[in-house]
């Protein structure tokens, strides 16, 4: 992967401007400080290597040399109500492309894609604000691509594979990429779509179960997850047959059966 290849495989797609790095520390840091600074809407920042990767709540995210994608993409929202749909938006676009691979892909709410149970992809949406108002949003994927950028166990709080493992061989990291950023073009279009929250809820993991989801402001509530709401939140039965809503933060999920 470098500057020009990418510039290559991505040609016939209306991105902005690309930003390549063979190591950096967070490529979401890189990502916002250019968006400040007024990067073109679909420019991304993506890295053969962070060593300073994160996940929510400042937690490590893992992307070792070459094993992974790791890009972080500028979105200039048209529409500030969409902006709590854009991690489903993430998550749905990386499902579709393992979709593709006849993998099955499910999406643990708000902002992971699992494999066969386990973790495969993070996503981590942060905003550039202007004053009051959103001036710019940045969408962090990472991926794990060959077996060899799965963490070790001792670092992770739930399990984890690559795509290689899944499939037996790795997809081409860049094509990966191609196939990404095309099905989230696409699916922008129909953001504002009753369907969007279709897709995204049929994708959802552990639709049925009984789920639990802790957050930091919050005491930790258990239900069984039932689906979205329109904005993206999450929808679930309490032991008493009462409706909770769980919206967006830094919220965790765990099936408890
Ligand atoms: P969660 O949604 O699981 O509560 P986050 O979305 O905040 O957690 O993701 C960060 C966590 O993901 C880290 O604490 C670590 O356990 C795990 N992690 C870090 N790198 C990877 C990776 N490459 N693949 C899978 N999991 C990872």
């Amino acid at each position: 992967m470098n500057q020009r290849s990418l510039k290559k495989t991505l040609s016939s797609l209306p991105v902005g401007e690309i930003r390549y790095f063979e190591s950096i520390g967070s490529t979401n840091d890189e990502a916002l400080a250019w968006a400040a600074a007024g990067a073109r809407d679909l420019s991304f920042v993506i890295a053969d290597e962070q060593t300073a990767g994160r996940g929510r709540l400042n937690r490590k995210w893992f992307t070792p040399k070459q094993t992974a994608l790791a890009f972080s993409l500028i979105l200039r929202p048209a529409s500030n109500s969409l902006l709590s749909r854009t991690v489903g938006l993430a998550a749905l676009s990386i499902a579709d492309s393992l979709l593709k691979y006849g993998l099955a892909p499910s999406i643990k709410w708000p902002n992971d894609v699992l494999l066969s149970g386990k973790k495969v992809a993070g996503i981590l949406i942060e905003t550039v604000w202007s004053g009051t108002e959103v001036d710019s949003l940045v969408a962090g994927m990472g991926i794990n691509v060959h077996k060899e950028s799965v963490p070790p166990a001792q670092y992770l709080q739930f399990p984890a594979t690559s795509i290689e493992d899944e499939m037996g061989h790795p997809p081409d990291r860049e094509e990966l990429l191609r196939d990404i950023l095309t099905a989230f073009i696409a699916r922008r279009l129909q953001m504002e779509r009753a369907n969007f929250i279709k897709s995204w809820e049929e994708l959802l993991a552990y639709r049925g179960e009984q789920v639990q989801v802790n957050a930091s402001d919050t005491e930790t509530r258990s239900g069984k997850l039932l689906g979205l709401e329109s904005d993206g939140s999450l929808r679930l039965l309490g032991q008493h047959g009462e409706t909770m809503i769980v919206h967006f933060g830094d919220v965790s999920l765990r099936p408890t059966s």
